[in-house]
């Protein structure tokens, strides 16, 4: 199936977490006949055309191979990640206050964090219950209002349109969830267990989260645009995954990496700093029936990545914050992000091939670069590029809102960013 926005906004619905955004993702590619590897076992060989996958936590590496030796051939890569910032149960996070149950919450990545008050949000995640052959992970989706952060109300703060809304993250972020709680049980095991029939006693682990319930919508007079929580980045990984699966069997290897772990600096063992790709790219390569010295080398050589996270459109009411010559327009095509100073991994190279690769399918390519005297983000191409040694291309849908809880992107610029990491993918760039 080819990427739409309405099916966009079903798979950004279906993931409230990154856990559940892998689990979309799995669905997908099992309904398009990929098999489960595992990172503990032997691989089988693979043959031209299978395609396989692994997962981490919230991490999902799937690969179609292609008819060339991966050495000689390359891999062609998206990468993108399937975190969000968003605020996170501490482990042990209730208490009681003022007659209220109360969440303690931490602050995940680069929240907006006024966006978050007077919602209703439910709660996402994962738990870990013991089982006889060891520890089994449960998702938990409990999508509806449990918890809100009530603003503080004007009266006690007039000057805030003026002087800004600076919420202390310890104390005025909790949210308040029920009146006094009183029994045994926490709230959260009560849910919890409520939600996926179990014991609360047995529950030995969680990484829970919040998230808003407003659903997806395609918004504006013709329905131009998409309102949507997560589109940073979960629209990439859904143009990832669906230019996988639309992509030709062509020589090089085609994966697709979605990352957690992005919004905190991509350091862990299964992020875009983390050595999971490395080793899944080396297991592809050593599973080739042809062997050469130096094959992982060659085949990192030999290879392409588009590093694929949101990119910054021109905002009509703040158009000063973007320089003259590089205002992404939403709905405008896809954008390449370029920073000299390496926050973004694309170079002259790697950027004429991105756009040969839209000139070949007639879709307009938009160039974003930062005001000179504004500080600039990054995402994961600098990252795995430099420790994969692999060419890479940082690239995005324009995007408004970017960290709130609820983001503006264009329906149009989905299926043309879909169809760019197709042809990618299929090797014919
Ligand atoms: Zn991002």
């Amino acid at each position: 199936m080819s990427a739409t926005p309405h099916d966009l906004i079903k798979f950004i619905d279906s993931s409230p977490s990154p856990y559940h955004c892998v689990q979309a993702v799995v669905q997908r590619l099992v309904g398009a006949g990929f098999s489960e590897l595992s990172s503990e076992l032997v691989w089988p060989k693979m043959g031209v055309g299978e395609g396989h996958f692994i997962r981490r936590n919230g991490t999902l590496i799937a690969w179609r191979n292609g008819s060339g030796d991966p050495a000689g051939a390359g891999f062609r890569v998206v990468g993108a990640h399937t975190d969000s910032p968003n605020l996170r149960l501490k482990p042990t996070p209730e208490y009681q206050s003022h007659g209220l149950t109360q969440w303690g919450v931490q602050v995940y990545g680069g929240v907006l964090l006024y966006t978050w008050f007077d919602r209703d949000l439910g709660l996402s995640g994962r738990v870990f219950t013991q089982g006889d052959d060891g520890l089994v992970e449960h998702l938990v989706n409990i999508s509806r209002p449990i918890a809100r952060i009530p603003s503080l109300a004007i009266h006690f703060n007039r000057s805030v349109s003026e002087t800004g809304f600076k919420p202390n993250k310890q104390d005025h972020l909790p949210p308040l969830v029920a009146l006094d709680w009183d029994l045994e049980q926490s709230a959260v095991d009560h849910l919890i267990s409520e939600s996926i029939e179990l014991d609360s006693d047995q529950i030995v682990g969680h990484d829970l989260m919040l998230h808003p319930l407003a659903p997806s919508v395609l918004g504006g007079v013709r329905e131009e645009f998409i309102f949507a929580p997560r589109l940073d980045n979960q629209a990439s990984c859904y143009t990832a995954l669906e230019g996988l699966l639309d992509a030709k069997v062509g020589e090089p290897t085609a994966l697709i990496s979605l990352f957690d772990h992005e919004e905190c600096g991509s350091g862990s063992a299964h992020g875009g700093d983390g050595a999971l790709i490395e080793h899944v790219m080396r297991r592809i390569v050593t599973r080739h029936e042809v062997q050469s010295d130096g094959g992982f080398e060659r085949a990192a050589a030999n290879s392409y990545m588009i590093s694929s996270d949101m990119a910054h459109g021109v905002h009509p009411n703040y158009s000063a914050y973007h320089d003259g010559a590089h205002k992404p327009l939403l709905g405008g095509g896809p954008v390449i992000k370029t920073h000299t100073n390496q926050r973004y991994a694309t170079d002259g190279e790697t950027a004429a091939r991105f756009r040969t690769a839209c000139a070949a399918l007639d879709i307009p390519v938009q160039e974003f670069a930062i005001r000179t005297d504004l500080r600039c983000g990054s995402t994961i191409g600098p990252i795995t590029s430099s420790n994969l040694a692999i060419r890479t291309v940082d690239v995005g849908c324009s995007m408004l809102s970017m960290h709130s809880i609820r983001e503006q992107a264009a329906s149009a610029d989905v299926a043309m960013m879909a169809a760019v990491k197709a042809h990618v993918l299929g090797g014919s760039n």
